[in-house]
């Protein structure tokens, strides 16, 4: 320890608080080095917590308690690292201790057991040699069972797992027993790294040469200084993953560093993992949400350790335990799980390029719809774009057509031919026409319908109450099979009723459309398709996403139906047809990104159809034909969309033209949450007063949706386009505001740059 503190160390603890905390280091235990874990008691707990390194002496409390363990003989978290979760607590204004504990896998949170277990299995190895043919006769003369394991044994290499020997080939422990007792054998525990992809043959890596604007790509990345953040802006099918590759290679493979690939969570499917592993082996750890704490850990050591040296992972992969980092990859940057929903509320994309500054790496940004913020960032200078304007191979992007649903139609209007009329409504003529070409031509069909459930909501006919959640402001969404409501904020859950709650009318109808309906009528009007859906409710299995892609690429699925899942990344050839059952979902919600998105997961779809030699079509589904997100994604006219977007963003002024961070008040009764907000508000106006028009505090006024799990929300935004008067704002609010501790159980939240207001 250095001398001006003998024996106290600075430890950040994962609670809500902004501070650290002195402790004393006992002479008996190991002096901890910056970036270990340190268990310490905490109140009445014991909780893990981070050293930061030596104590100032200046504030010492009065009473400094004595760590009680040093679970770590390496750092847990790097300089680089600590420095990274230092900026995120500064600019999302969250307790240092909190950001630290983001940073780590969950294994190595809890202060009961700080050194996580790691898998074991039991191992069957053949200890003693038996060379002839008398001294068999010999041994296991009394014993044919025991002769046939050993035998077996010794045909496969002289070592087993021993649940191989007794579940697959039925060995019975008395057996394996008797070889041990008699010294023939050894039954050990051998640690395993748990690796669920591990067992996936990787298949073999794309052997395509670059196209020239691939070239050029690679060249500018490999080529820049340490720091430098790349736009790479490829439409649909440019080969945007042949150029993360070649960067990777030059980097992991020629210059000895390593990598982190970030993809949206519901595009880390094997398929795109399978991509990455077939050019690098086992230098590949996959991070996903979806594997244990035990899964995580260890692919958190192997990449640690330096055993693996690719992270590829969603958003918190961002912290892989890298060391000599040569890039970060963002892919489909624009996409908003990058940011996290909950405390703290960073963004990936935001945290790669300080990482990278951080470590020395480059970034590359890849999508073909960037966000308005990269986009804006590119032109100003600060980010080098870099263009992939063709598909590759000569193909050509998918022909547009809309389909204009106020036209004519409708459950009333039946029509001739084998469709139901509630088919016709949803399918209109153009796209079931579509449809059933494509089956006749045993090519697939991909619709998007970004709803799942059965219907939307459910409708009182005589008073035309809605039925609602009774926690949040939002209506029930039916489910078939098993029938019943669901809310999917809350996921409360209720039987349907006969009658309406309000009124007592018996007439209660279902309206809008979910996906689960449009199976149903798809499956009735193309009884030997065979369709396939995905969704939130289809997938809920860890690799239930993986088969059902398996199955749309074996062939054996005719139609793929579902949410935004399925419009990220898929790349197959056979795909000739993309249609959208109803563009409008969201395009309307009080949010203003609600173009934005609606355009980028529009032209996301549309980019599915026609990757391989037959081309594709795309029909769009829409009753606003003329919005201009729809009109540009039709065009594939990005730049056209980013301008009028951009226009639009200025009156009232919304990022990236400033920035903004969104307060929410909240708690379970109405009055207190609003008073609160009030409350803080003209605090906070007060307070910024001196800067004029520097920063402006717009209401407080209640959330879009404004009660959730059975919270009041009110909320307040903060614009300003200096972020760091902006920093200065959310830090008086978050520490100098009082929250009272009452029955409201009221909460504040703050979201620096939001992704979504509601
Ligand atoms: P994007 O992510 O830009 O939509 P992908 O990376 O999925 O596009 O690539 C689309 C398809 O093009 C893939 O099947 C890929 O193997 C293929 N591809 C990529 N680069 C080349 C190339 N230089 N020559 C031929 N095919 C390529
Ligand atoms: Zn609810």
């Amino acid at each position: 320890m250095p001398q001006d503190s003998p024996g106290l160390i600075e430890v950040a603890l994962p609670v809500p608080l902004f501070q650290t905390f002195t402790y004393a280091v006992d002479p008996l235990i190991r002096v901890p080095v910056i970036g270990s874990r340190v268990v310490v008691p905490f109140r009445n707990a014991t909780e893990i917590g981070i050293c930061l390194g030596p104590a100032s002496p200046a504030a010492l409390p009065r009473k400094v308690r004595s760590i009680i363990d040093v679970p770590d003989v390496e750092p847990v978290l790097s300089a680089n690292m600590i420095a990274l979760c230092q900026w995120m607590a500064d600019y999302y204004i969250v307790p240092i201790g909190l950001a630290l504990r983001t940073a780590l896998p969950g294994a190595l949170a809890g202060a009961t057991q700080p050194q996580p277990k790691r898998k074991t299995h039991r191992i069957v190895r053949i200890r003693a040699d038996l060379p002839t043919l008398l001294e068999r006769e010999k041994v296991f003369a009394r014993a044919p069972q025991q002769r046939a394991v050993f035998e077996l044994l010794e045909s496969i290499g002289g070592r087993s797992t021993l649940e191989h020997l007794m579940e697959k080939l039925s060995f019975s422990s008395s057996v394996l027993r008797g070889l041990e007792k008699r010294g023939l054998i050894v039954i050990e525990a051998e640690v395993v790294d748990r690796d669920p992809f591990a067992t996936r043959p990787s298949g073999a890596p794309d052997r395509h040469s670059p196209t020239a604007a691939q070239t050029a790509a690679i060249a500018a990345v490999t080529a820049a200084k340490p720091g430098d953040v790349f736009l790479l802006n490829g439409v649909t099918g440019s080969g945007k993953t042949l150029v993360y590759i070649e960067i990777l290679k030059h980097l992991v493979n020629e210059r000895g560093k390593t990598g982190i690939v970030l993809v949206p969570e519901i595009a880390l499917t094997p398929q795109t993992v399978d991509r990455f592993r077939a050019v690098f082996g086992d230098d590949i750890a996959v991070l996903h949400s979806a594997l244990s704490d035990g899964e995580r850990y260890d692919a958190w050591l192997a990449l640690k350790r330096g055993e693996k040296r690719i992270a590829v992972g969603a958003r918190s992969a961002i912290f892989a335990p890298l060391e000599n980092l040569g890039a970060i990859i963002v892919d489909e940057e624009h996409e908003t799980s990058y940011k996290q929903g909950e405390t703290p509320r960073y963004h990936a994309r935001e945290l790669a390029i300080v990482r990278a500054r951080l470590e020395g790496a480059v970034v590359v940004l890849g999508s073909a719809t960037p966000s308005l913020e990269s986009w804006a960032n590119a032109e100003s200078g600060k980010y080098t774009l870099l263009n992939l304007p063709d598909r590759v191979g000569g193909g050509r992007l998918p022909q547009i057509d809309i389909v204009d649903l106020r036209r004519r139609g409708g459950p009333d209007e039946p029509r001739e031919g084998p469709a139901s009329p509630a088919y016709a409504y949803v399918i209109r003529d153009e796209l079931d026409s579509a449809l059933e070409a494509v089956l006749g031509r045993h090519e697939q069909s991909i619709l998007l319908l970004n709803r799942r459930g059965y219907s939307s909501f459910v409708l009182c006919s005589e008073c035309a109450a809605v039925v609602t959640c009774p926690n949040c402001s939002i209506t029930l969404t039916v489910h078939s099979a098993p029938e019943r409501l669901l809310c999917h904020y809350c996921g409360h859950q209720e039987a349907p009723s006969q009658v309406c709650k309000r009124c007592g009318g018996r007439t209660l109808r279902q309206r809008g459309l979910g996906t689960q309906q449009v199976e149903r009528l798809l499956s009735d009007r193309f009884p030997s398709a065979s369709i396939a859906r995905m969704d939130v409710d289809t997938t809920s299995g860890k690799w239930a996403h993986a088969e059902i892609l398996d199955r749309v690429a074996s062939g054996e699925v005719d139609i793929l139906l579902g949410t935004q899942m399925i419009a990220k990344g898929l790349d197959f050839p056979n795909v000739t047809l993309v249609g959208v059952v109803d563009a409008d979902t969201g395009i309307n919600l009080p949010d203003f990104r609600a173009s934005e998105r609606c355009f980028q997961l529009l032209s996301q779809v549309a980019g599915r159809a026609g990757r391989g030699p037959k081309g594709g079509r795309v029909l769009i589904q829409t009753r606003v034909p003329s919005h201009h997100a729809v009109q540009c994604a039709v065009a594939h006219d990005y730049a056209k969309f980013v301008t009028e977007e951009l226009e639009g963003r200025r009156e009232p002024v919304y990022p990236p033209v400033t920035r903004l961070a969104n307060v929410v008040f909240s708690g379970l009764r109405e009055n207190e949450t609003q008073r609160l907000a009030a409350g803080a508000s003209e605090r906070l106006r007060r307070a910024v007063a001196s800067y004029g028009d520097q920063i402006s505090v717009i209401g407080p006024a209640p959330c879009p949706i404004e009660r959730v799990k059975a919270r009041w929300r009110w909320h307040l935004l903060l614009k300003s386009t200096n972020p760091a008067l902006l920093t200065r704002a959310c830090r008086f609010l978050v520490e100098r505001l009082d929250v009272p501790k009452d029955r409201s159980q009221l909460r504040v939240a703050l979201d620096r740059d939001p992704v979504s207001l509601l």
